[in-house]
């Protein structure tokens, strides 16, 4: 596994994904869309990136599913954990901030697509939502 500590690490559960980020990091908003939920098993919390500041380092594991025809998720086929959601035709990237190597130094920014968050829980932290998506409201937070 490559380490190079020049900038912000992350990657999968068994390090067969590997990334570096050289560049600023989005605050996380949360999203709480149907394919989120299944994929994450509940929301999924996301900073973005500038595709030219992300690096894969290690991509063994990479593999990527087509969720939409607007958007493809990037996950580790070996041990299943979700790292990116890649719109088609942007230069950005979303990153599960889960898969951020400790600490990350974000916070939590704002909630999306609430209108179709399980019911499971409550979204009770005060912060900005969205009943679909932000629409570039929440960028430069
Ligand atoms: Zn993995």
């Amino acid at each position: 596994m490559t380490e190079n500590r020049s900038g912000h690490g992350g990657g999968c559960l068994c390090g067969a994904v590997r990334y570096e980020i050289h560049g600023a990091m989005r605050g996380v908003i949360n999203c709480h869309c149907d394919m989120c939920r299944r994929l994450h098993g509940a929301f999924g919390a996301y900073t973005k990136v500038e595709n030219a500041d992300l690096s894969v380092v290690e991509e063994s594991g990479l593999a990527w599913y087509d969720s939409s025809p607007n958007a493809r998720r990037g996950f580790c086929r070996r041990c299943g954990s979700s790292l990116f959601w890649q719109p088609a035709g942007m230069r950005t990237t979303s990153i599960a901030a889960g898969t951020l190597d400790q600490p990350c130094g974000l916070a939590t920014i704002g909630h999306i697509f609430t209108a179709e968050k399980g019911d499971f829980y409550d979204i009770a932290d005060g912060l900005e939502k969205f009943a679909g998506s932000a629409e570039g409201a929440l960028d430069g937070a």
